[in-house]
Parts: C-alpha cells; sequence; structure tokens
C-alpha cells in the first residue's frame, strides 16, 4: 500500500532538488488522502439476488485496494441487477468514499425515473455498499460516519408475519414476542381473502369485515403481554371512511400505531384519517427520498413515518428524512424487511438520529436463514440490536447459507450482471 511517507520517500527524494515544492505537493494530493493511503479505485459492482420476503438484492463494490463494500436492497427490487449494470459508467474509476457525490450523480440521472421506484431501490442498496466499504477504507463503523450515535442499542419490533390472527400460530408467535424480550409486536388485519368483501377492488369494509378486524385486534390485545405495545397494519387496503372507521374503533387498545389506513399516494387522505382519531397514524414504506415526505410533514398528515432504508434511498438519505421529520417532532419507525445485512445497515442510521422510535424485523418466519445468514450469528438480544464498532457495517455474509435462497435465473456476484451464472 502506498502511504504519503513512501511516497515521499520514493517519488521526491531522487528529484527532491528538481521538482518546486508545489509541484510535489501537487503530485501527492493526486495520488494520495489524508487518510495516508492512495486514492481508493471503484473497479467492479456486482449483485447476487434472494427471494426470502420476495426478491432481494445484494449489491457488492470492489476497489483496486481489494476493500470490497456490500449493500441490500429490497422491495420491487428486481430490476437491481440491471440498474447496478447501468451505474457501471459512473462508477468505473471513482473515489467511494465520495458517497454523497456519487448517489447525487445518480439520482439526477433524470431520464432514468430517478425519483422513485425500481431506480431508487437499487441507488439505496448501492449507497449502502458505499458506506460499507467507507468504513473499512477508513476504519470506522458506518454510525460514525453519519454523525455518531444517539445510542448504543437500537430497539427492534417483531412483526409476526402470520396468516391467521386467532389460531395456535397467535399463541405461538406472541409468546415467541414475551420470551424473546421484544417489547413491540405487529399484526396485520387487511384480508384479501375476506369472504364479506363487497367485491375484490372495492376499498370499503362492511360490518362483517370490521367485526373480524376488531375480533382480531380484541384477541391479540388480550393474548399479548401487556408490557408488549401493539401496531397494526392495513398495508394501504382500504378506503378513507373504513380508515376512519376502523381507527375509531382501535382508539380503546390504544395502539402504538395504525400503518397506511389508506394508501400513501394521497396525502390529505392520509391527513383527513390522522385529524378523525386519536390512534397514531403511520406509512412511509411507499415513499421514496426526502421530496416523497416533504408533503407528508408539511400536512401534518401522519404521526409516525417508516422510511426503508433499503428502498428510500439509503442511509444517509434515511438520517435526512428523519432529520426533517424532527423539525416536525415526528418519531421514526423504519420499515425493514431485510437479512442481517440491510438490517445492520439499519441500525447504524437509527443510531445516528434523535427521532428513533423503533426498527422492524420481518424473518420470523425465517429463523434458520437468519440466524445463519452472516458470519456473527443472531444479532437481535432482548428485542434489542447493539450498534457495532467494528469498520463499516460490521457484518460479513455467510455465503453458503445465504446463497440456499438463489433466485433461479440470476448470477450470483458474477461478472455477467443482470442474467445467469452461466451466460
Ligand atoms: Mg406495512
Amino acid at each position: 500500500m502506498m502511504t504519503r511517507r513512501k511516497l515521499l520517500q520514493t517519488s521526491a527524494a531522487p528529484i527532491a532538488g528538481a521538482m518546486a515544492l508545489p509541484a510535489l505537493s501537487a503530485a501527492i494530493q493526486a495520488s494520495s488522502t489524508v487518510y495516508r493511503r492512495p486514492k481508493l479505485k471503484i473497479t467492479d459492482v456486482r449483485t447476487a439476488m434472494v427471494l426470502v420476503h420476495g426478491p432481494q438484492a445484494h449489491i457488492r463494490i470492489y476497489t483496486d485496494q481489494g476493500l470490497i463494500g456490500q449493500g441490500e436492497s429490497t422491495d420491487a427490487a428486481i430490476g437491481t441487477p440491471a440498474l447496478i449494470q447501468s451505474f457501471k459508467r459512473f462508477l468505473m474509476g471513482a473515489d467511494p468514499l465520495n458517497v454523497e457525490a456519487i448517489w447525487e450523480q445518480l439520482r439526477r440521472n433524470v431520464f432514468s425515473g430517478a425519483q422513485g421506484g425500481q431506480y431508487i431501490t437499487a441507488l439505496s442498496g448501492l449507497e449502502i455498499a458505499l458506506w460499507d466499504l467507507a468504513g473499512k477504507a477508513l476504519g470506522l463503523p458506518v454510525y460514525q460516519l453519519l454523525g455518531g450515535k444517539f445510542r448504543d442499542k437500537v430497539r427492534i419490533y417483531l412483526d409476526t408475519d402470520m396468516k391467521d390472527n386467532l389460531g395456535p400460530e397467535a399463541d405461538r408467535k406472541l409468546a415467541f414476542a414475551k420470551e424473546k424480550g421484544f417489547s413491540v409486536a405487529k399484526i396485520d388485519i387487511d384480508e384479501a381473502a375476506d369472504p364479506h368483501r363487497f367485491d375484490r377492488f372495492n376499498r370499503t369494509a362492511n360490518n362483517a369485515e370490521m367485526d373480524r378486524m376488531l375480533k382480531e385486534v380484541q384477541h391479540i390485545r388480550e393474548k399479548l403481554d401487556p408490557s408488549i405495545e401493539l401496531a397494526v397494519d392495513m398495508h394501504a387496503f382500504y378506503d378513507a371512511p373504513t380508515a376512519k372507521r376502523v381507527a375509531k374503533e382501535l382508539e380503546p387498545f390504544r395502539l402504538l400505531w395504525l400503518e397506511e389506513p389508506v394508501p400513501a399516494e394521497n396525502i390529505d387522505a392520509m391527513a383527513e384519517v390522522k385529524r378523525s382519531t386519536n390512534t397514531p397514524i403511520a406509512c412511509g414504506e411507499n415513499l421514496y427520498l426526502r421530496w416523497g415526505y416533504r408533503e407528508l410533514m408539511e400536512k401534518r398528515a401522519v404521526d409516525i413515518i417508516q422510511p426503508d432504508f433499503q428502498k428510500a434511498g439509503g442511509l444517509a438519505e434515511g438520517k435526512k428524512i428523519a432529520n426533517l421529520a424532527d423539525a416536525y417532532y415526528i418519531p421514526v419507525a423504519p420499515h425493514c424487511v431485510v437479512s442481517p445485512v440491510g438490517l445492520m445497515a439499519s441500525v447504524h442510521a437509527c443510531a445516528a438520529f434523535p427521532n428513533f422510535l423503533v426498527l422492524e424485523w420481518h424473518w420470523v418466519n425465517h429463523q434458520d436463514l437468519w440466524k445463519n445468514w452472516i458470519k456473527e450469528g443472531e444479532i437481535i438480544e432482548r428485542g434489542f440490536v447493539t450498534v457495532p464498532d467494528r469498520p463499516g457495517l460490521g457484518v460479513e455474509m455467510n455465503e453458503e447459507v445465504a446463497k440456499k435462497a438463489q433466485m433461479q435465473g440470476t448470477s450470483w456476484f458474477g461478472p455477467n450482471g443482470a442474467g445467469s451464472d452461466r451466460d
């Protein structure tokens, strides 16, 4: 490795007399950094797709000094390998320590739909890999690069991911929540297959559906340990009249939040629901970038926001969204459905802003994969993840285990990018 001192010894000494000091200084500036090593250059970017909570993408950035950064993107991540291939022309030879400038250059690629959707999902995973790389290059944990930590441990909530809120699965999952020390659990009450539905596309819940929802929440609240807070998700499935009725009827249960009672695409409708009830309203997993949250904040349309850092723009963008929310005294409970690599990335970001509430864990139905996905093993202890002090994200993928979830027909960090390893 070329250090500043070595450079001086090898290049400056023989020509000390011939080379003027300003020229020597310029030579050093061009080939090294203040971190006393030669400038890093990106040499390759590769992807691997897995199928766990839908298609999820793992992204690796390679450098000329052997350092590798890894990130993850999720939800509609199916296009990530192709998009990462298309980013390559901007990335090859770039200094990966300029994380935000690289991110901004790619975001301003306005002809690629750069304000949301799959483009920002891919960019999020890439940005996380850049932070991992920067941390490893500088010998610092990512939270430190994001401005330092407000907390040593990040609170995690259990998404129960249940098919049936009333049967033995509920008994099992609620006992698990208590046994593992979680302080918050979440259930879903939207049901596309409810036999009472008016029709397939209508968003209005009739009384029979409303009774089912109330019965489920009541049952769970009675069975769940009183020390554990309950959140309820409606998955953007219903209309405003239904959302207002449900939120009102659920008031006695003192939910931590009611999530996406209406779709987040109409901010005024969300605000109408929020103003109608004392039940705290949350949304955000389907919004992108700080601009996607601006109107939500300005109109005070929700009580809690839920950005997904593997989807909404990455860790620095997540922090900016959280800082914006803090100006409105809105807490942040990030959506998170990824592997331990992605969750640990979110942990670093959640440590680095004050108004953090709780972070989601969604792999309760994939626990064998979860526990073995990284070499560090289980990272959730008594409902918290300790913010690691190792350089970068501080976790390393256990490839033999992760590869079990590889998506058919996709490349496993192969050189061919978007295709399979055989093409
Ligand atoms: Mg949700």
